[in-house]
């Protein structure tokens, strides 16, 4: 069994999906919650791999709250491609094994090593 440590962030943001039709083109807005499952398999001698602290500073650091998420970044901002993006992102600095990007409590997009 593999070790993992699991960290959710909120953040609040608009977007609307371009090249979509439907009622998502419009701009809207979403409270996102980003699932982050960090690889975890070392433990130092207190017994934990990396600090929470850490790991929920580093992700408020990261997410684009309160921000137009097209004009942030060039491509659409579907949960899709967010959590592909985070995923790429976090990647460099953690060793992550998936992200989650939930957009309303029944629906998410994950991605993944
Ligand atoms: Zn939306």
């Amino acid at each position: 069994m593999k070790r993992e440590l699991i960290v959710r962030k909120k953040f609040s943001s608009a977007h609307y999906l371009e090249n979509y039709k439907g009622k998502c083109e419009k701009m809207h807005g979403h409270t996102f919650v980003v699932e982050v499952i960090f690889k975890a398999d070392k433990l130092d001698k207190s017994g934990i791999a990396i600090d929470f602290t850490i790991l929920k500073s580093y992700l408020n650091s990261i997410l684009p709250d309160h921000k137009v998420l097209n004009e942030v970044y060039d491509f659409s901002p579907s949960a899709e491609n967010l959590s592909e993006h985070f995923f790429n992102m976090i990647s460099k600095d953690y060793p992550v094994s998936k992200v989650t990007v939930w957009e309303s409590e029944n629906a998410a997009a994950s991605y993944g090593s």
